[in-house]
This record gives structure tokens, C-alpha cells and sequence, in this order.
């Protein structure tokens, strides 16, 4: 398919249209295309216009495209498109941050679903089926990137109006986020991989159903010489599907858990409170009930909302490990990042840096304290931590908050 970029009409109308897009629609653009959202502004442009162009040679030379894309270049034109009239809604001008609707796309629409060019995606689903059907999403974790049937791993929000489905601005499949969810165990293997726990039904008075969903996973013989050691585990995990903190684990309301059967306290809290202590749930240790071979699980509950269950074997990390995963200072911002940072927080900066950034604080500061001590601990911050996400100048003091966090786990 040979083509002019220059003379290409819809080409030149889309480029324009990206001319005026922010880095909020240039990203939403990207994923819902399915590519990384990484990059300056300029570059998330080059990446959009290189598929526009059908210069599929140079796109997959830009960082972070793959070789093949997931949507044709008809669908890639109707999301700028979509997106450019989305933005220059009156209603959306207005409301410059909060919530904005997405735009709800087959992030990977199918055209013929036995397509032999669809099969090297890598599909794993909680519901099981690994072909690639419907509408898909990717998890954005760079080294998984597996890809997720929308209506499994999605909550519809439950809306009067027929308004089309919200797509999160990022995703992660469920075994990135029970990976991330406890800094102090490192996952190694699956030997169950995670299954949907479907929502009770709702009773005539009200109440909702018991319902119990039964695995059964095999335990190797090389596995159960691995749970010998001291710092390995294996654990049952649950979390919620659409839940707030997505790094998190989280189990139903009125969990209970028989292996191979025998009845097995899942959670510490009373069956009607919905988190544990400091609002996470833990793993339940199945090593001490696990024989090599087949093993059973059951689990009961009570709860209206979707959840996911797998068991994983993981390694316990010291207290030395986890505060040694924390970027070392030399790796960590650079100076210029922090300055403009810290420059966009008191509200001036360059022009340049504006331009670029689309960002909420628009309240310009004569003077800003920082406070050096530890909201923590009271005393005079050592190490000042600070969450990689957060714009905020306010620091705790990292060693405090990793061993406070370690100390209030029940374990
Ligand atoms: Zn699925
Ligand atoms: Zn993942
Ligand atoms: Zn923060």
C-alpha cells in the first residue's frame, strides 16, 4: 500500500486536528490505540502521524511501538477524529481537569477473529479463554503487555444514561497488580493462574447469595522442595476487580476457605467489614495445608462485586531488599526534572515548560515552606522520601515509612 503522506487529505486534516491536541488527548489517542503514552509531546505526535502515514517500517523503529499494530489505520483516523471533537465540546472546556468521559473504543476492534495474523498476541484472561475475541485491552506493565478481554476485566460503572464505557487511563492485568501489591514478597511462579470470582445474586429480601468457586492446581514436586526454604511461600491472593488501589489485595465480603479440605480463616477482620487493617488485605500462606500433586481449593462468599483469585509461590524480601528497590539518589529525578517541578508547583516556569504542561495547579505561590520533619515519626526527616507520581514538595522520611509499614502487617 503505497501513499503520498504529503498529498493524503485525511492525513493532513488528522495532523492538523494533533496540532491542537494537548498531551491529554495526544496520550488518550495512544492508548486507545494501544501504544505506550511515554514521551515528550512532539514524539507522541511523530508516533501518531508515523501510523497515519502507513510508514509502518519507521513506527516500529520508534520506541515503543510493536512491530504490528493492533487497529487499522481507518480506526486510528476515527479516534483523532472523535477526540478532536470531544475536546472542542463546550462542556469539556469548561471542565479543563476532573471527569471527562472517555471515548469508548474497541481498543483492539477484530475484524475476522481467525485471522492468523492475530496469534502471536499474547491473550490471558481471568475467564480463561486465551483467544483474542471482542474488544481487547493491554496491560501496561512494559514487560507483560498481555492482553485482556474488556468485558472481564472491566467494570461497566452502573449509569441512567447509555453513555459508551470508560476506559481507564491506565491498566494492569491482575497478576501485575498482586505483584505489586507487598513490596516484601517477589512473585516467582503461578501454579494457579487467576480466575474471575463472579459477583453474588441478590436475593428477594434483599441479601446476597453464598456462592463458592472450587480450583484445583498441581504442586510440583520441585515447588514443594522450594517451600522447604525459610523465605519462600505459597499464597492465595484475591483482588478487586475495579478496585480504587489497584496495588492492593482485597477479598470478598464473608470470605471463607476450606483446602483440601480443611476450614481455613481467610481474613483477619469481621465478615461484614470490607478491608483490613490500613485499608489492604493480606495473602492467605498456604504452605503448611499443600501436598505435592493435585491440590483443592474452595472459596465461599458474599459480595456483590466482581474479584479475581490465583495462588502464587513468592520470595520474602528483607527490610534491607525493599528500602535497596527504592531508587538510589543518582537514579532518581534529575535535577532539571525537579526544578520544574518544583517550578510548576510555585506556579512560574518558563514558557516552554507551560506550553507542554497541562497540569492542574494553577495557583501561583510567593513562598512555600517546606517541613523537614516527618509527618510520621515527628522528628527530623534523614532520608527524604517522596512518591514518584506526587508533584507536592512535602517529603516523609523513607526508613520510617518502609518499617512502619512492615511493623503494622499482621504476619
Ligand atoms: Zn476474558
Ligand atoms: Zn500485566
Ligand atoms: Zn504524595
Amino acid at each position: 500500500m503505497a501513499s503520498a503522506p504529503g498529498g493524503d487529505p485525511v492525513l493532513a486534516a488528522c495532523k492538523d486536528k494533533l496540532k491542537h491536541f494537548r498531551l491529554k488527548e495526544l496520550k488518550d489517542v495512544l492508548y486507545k490505540i494501544g501504544l505506550s503514552k511515554h514521551g515528550k509531546k512532539q514524539e507522541l505526535v511523530d508516533k501518531i502521524v508515523a501510523i497515519l502515514s502507513d510508514q509502518q517500517d519507521q513506527a516500529s523503529k520508534i520506541d515503543g511501538l510493536p512491530n504490528r499494530l493492533m487497529v487499522g489505520k481507518e480506526t486510528v483516523v476515527k479516534i483523532v477524529e472523535d477526540t478532536f471533537r470531544k475536546m472542542r465540546e463546550p462542556a469539556n472546556a469548561v471542565s479543563a481537569s476532573g471527569n471527562q468521559n472517555e471515548l469508548g473504543y474497541s481498543v483492539m476492534p477484530m475484524k475476522n477473529p481467525d485471522d492468523s495474523a492475530q496469534l502471536d498476541i499474547k491473550v490471558r484472561c481471568p475467564c480463561g479463554n486465551s483467544m483474542a475475541t471482542g474488544s481487547m485491552i493491554q496491560c501496561d506493565h512494559p514487560r507483560c503487555s498481555v492482553w485482556q478481554h474488556i468485558d472481564c476485566v472491566i467494570i461497566p460503572e452502573k449509569t441512567a444514561d447509555t453513555a459508551p464505557q470508560e476506559l481507564p487511563s491506565s491498566f494492569y492485568c491482575e497478576m501485575c497488580r498482586v505483584s505489586r501489591a507487598d513490596p516484601f514478597w517477589v512473585t516467582i511462579n503461578h501454579p494457579l493462574l487467576p480466575v474471575s470470582v463472579a459477583p453474588s445474586n441478590i436475593m428477594a429480601d434483599g441479601s446476597y447469595t453464598v456462592q463458592y468457586i472450587e480450583k484445583t492446581f498441581p504442586l510440583s514436586r520441585a515447588n514443594r522442595e522450594m517451600l522447604q526454604k525459610a523465605e519462600y511461600d505459597i499464597q492465595v491472593w484475591c483482588i478487586l476487580l475495579d478496585d480504587k488501589v489497584p496495588f492492593r489485595m482485597h477479598w470478598p465480603l464473608h470470605s471463607d476457605m476450606q483446602i483440601n479440605g480443611i476450614p481455613v480463616r481467610v481474613v483477619s477482620r469481621q465478615a461484614t467489614q470490607p478491608l483490613g487493617a490500613n485499608g489492604r488485605d493480606d495473602g492467605l500462606m498456604l504452605t503448611q495445608f499443600l501436598k505435592e500433586g493435585p491440590n483443592k481449593i474452595v472459596l465461599s462468599r458474599s459480595d456483590s462485586r466482581a474479584f479475581c483469585l490465583g495462588v502464587r509461590i513468592a520470595k520474602r524480601r528483607s527490610l534491607e531488599e525493599v528500602l535497596n528497590l527504592v531508587p538510589k539518589e543518582q537514579d532518581g529525578e534529575k535535577f532539571d526534572d525537579a526544578l520544574s517541578r518544583v517550578r510548576r508547583c510555585v506556579g512560574g516556569g518558563t514558557e516552554a515548560d507551560n506550553a507542554d504542561s497541562d497540569s492542574d495547579i494553577e495557583v501561583v505561590a510567593d513562598s512555600v515552606s517546606v517541613n523537614l520533619r516527618c509527618p510520621m515519626t515527628g522528628s527530623r526527616i534523614k532520608v527524604a522520601g517522596r512518591f514518584k507520581p506526587c508533584v507536592h514538595m512535602g517529603c516523609f522520611d523513607l526508613e520510617a515509612f518502609v518499617e512502619l509499614n512492615q511493623r503494622s502487617r499482621k504476619v
